[in-house]
C-alpha cells in the first residue's frame, strides 16, 4: 500500500519581487496544498500518490512534470482539454505582506469528479488519505469527489487525515461548517488553524459554534468536543507559536522552531507533511509534533511553498548555530 493518497487542485504559481503592478520579472512554480503536502512527504522518503485534473496545456505539464520530479506518482491525474490548468500570482507587498490573486474559477483543477478519485483511489489504495478543506470549496463535482474519497477510506480501511485550510474566497464559513461536520465522523486526524475549530463542530445556536472563542480554553473544549465526535487526534497550529496535539493521551504543546522568517506560504502544508511522516513512521504525538514544527520552520525559512521541504537527512539541520557550513 503507498503511505499516502492526495487530491486537489494545483495551479501554476507565479511569484513576483514587488507590486505586482509595477511589472517585472516573476518566477515560475506551482502551488497547491495538497501537492505541497505530498512533496513534503516525498522528500521524507515516504510513497505518496497525488490525483487532480490540470488542463491540457503546458501550464498542466507543468505542474505533472514537478510532481513527478518530486517523487510524487501522478498516474492518477488528469489531463481536461475543456478547461485550462488554474493560475495564482504571488505579490510579495511587504516583507511579511504577501498578497495571493487567484484565477482558478472554472479551471480544470476545479472540474474534478468522483469517477476520477474512485479509479485513483482503487488503483493503489492507501494507508491514509490526506484532504483539504479547499476541494469541496471549489464546485459541486469536486465536493462529491472528497465525499467519494471518505466512503473509499472506509471500505478499504485507510485513515483520514484533513487540513481544514478554509479559504473565505471560495466559500462561506457556513459553506465550510455544513460540510466539515458531515465529515467529522469519518476523520482520525483533525489539523486546523486556531480560529478554524469552529468551522468542523455543530453550531450551539450561536454564529457557527464560535462561542467558545479561540483562548487557549476555547481551543480544548472545542478539541474535546470534536473527539467525542470521533475525531482520534485534534492537531491545533498556532503560527509562529507552535502547535497542539489533543489526543487519548492528553493535550501536549510543542513550541515552533525559531527561524528567520522568510516566506510564511506553505508553513501549514509543510506541518502536515512533517506530522503525517511521523505518525506513519509509527511514532507517537510527541515526535510527531516535532518533526512537523520542524518541517513548518523550513518552508517559512525558505521561499516558495513546498521548495524548502527538507529530506530526512537534512531535518537535523535547523539547530545548527548561525554560519554553520556543511561540508
Ligand atoms: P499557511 O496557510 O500559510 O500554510 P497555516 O496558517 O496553515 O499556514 P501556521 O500556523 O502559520 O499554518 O504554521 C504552521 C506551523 O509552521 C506552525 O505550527 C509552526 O510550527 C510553523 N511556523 C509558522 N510560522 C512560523 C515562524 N514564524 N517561525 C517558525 N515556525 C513557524
Amino acid at each position: 500500500r503507498p503511505d499516502v493518497f492526495t487530491f486537489g487542485e494545483t495551479m501554476v504559481a507565479l511569484r513576483g519581487s514587488g507590486p505586482l503592478k509595477l511589472g517585472g520579472t516573476m518566477q515560475v512554480s506551482i502551488a497547491g496544498a495538497e501537492s505541497n503536502v505530498a512533496i513534503g512527504l516525498a522528500r521524507l522518503g515516504h510513497e505518496v500518490r497525488w490525483a487532480g485534473a490540470v488542463g491540457a496545456d503546458e501550464a498542466g505539464e507543468l505542474v505533472l512534470r514537478t510532481l513527478r520530479a518530486e517523487g510524487v506518482e501522478v498516474s492518477g491525474a488528469s489531463a481536461d482539454p475543456g478547461a485550462p490548468t488554474g493560475l495564482l500570482l504571488f505579490e510579495p507587498r511587504l516583507p511579511d505582506v504577501t498578497r495571493v490573486h487567484y484565477y482558478r474559477a472554472g479551471s480544470a483543477g476545479s472540474r474534478l469528479t468522483a469517477d476520477m478519485i474512485e479509479r485513483a483511489f482503487r488503483a493503489a489504495p492507501p494507508r491514509v488519505l490526506h484532504l483539504t478543506g479547499i476541494t469541496p470549496a471549489l464546485s459541486p463535482t469536486a465536493r462529491s469527489a472528497a465525499l467519494h474519497s471518505l466512503r473509499l477510506a472506509h471500505e478499504y480501511g485507510s485513515s483520514v487525515c484533513l487540513d481544514v485550510n478554509f479559504r473565505a474566497r471560495l466559500w462561506t464559513a457556513e459553506e465550510a461548517a455544513a460540510v466539515l461536520g458531515e465529515w467529522i465522523p469519518s476523520v482520525d486526524l483533525l489539523i486546523a488553524s486556531d480560529d478554524e475549530l469552529p468551522l468542523c463542530l455543530p453550531s450551539r445556536g450561536g454564529s457557527g459554534g464560535s462561542a467558545d472563542g479561540d483562548s487557549a480554553d476555547g481551543i480544548a473544549s472545542q478539541a474535546r468536543r470534536l473527539r467525542e465526535l470521533g475525531v482520534g487526534e485534534v492537531v491545533v497550529k498556532h503560527g509562529a507559536e507552535g502547535a497542539t496535539a489533543f489526543t487519548h493521551d492528553g493535550s501536549l504543546h510543542r513550541s515552533a522552531k525559531a527561524v528567520r522568517a522568510v516566506d510564511a506560504v506553505g508553513a501549514g502544508d509543510a506541518f502536515v507533511a512533517g506530522y503525517l511522516s511521523a505518525l506513519l513512521d509509527g511514532d507517537g504525538p510527541a515526535a510527531c509534533l516535532e518533526r512537523a514544527v520542524t518541517t513548518g520552520a523550513f518552508a517559512v525559512a525558505s521561499p516558495g511553498d513546498w521548495e524548502g521541504a527538507p529530506t530526512r537527512a537534512e531535518l537535523g539541520m535547523l539547530g545548527a548555530p548561525p554560519g554553520t557550513v556543511v561540508r
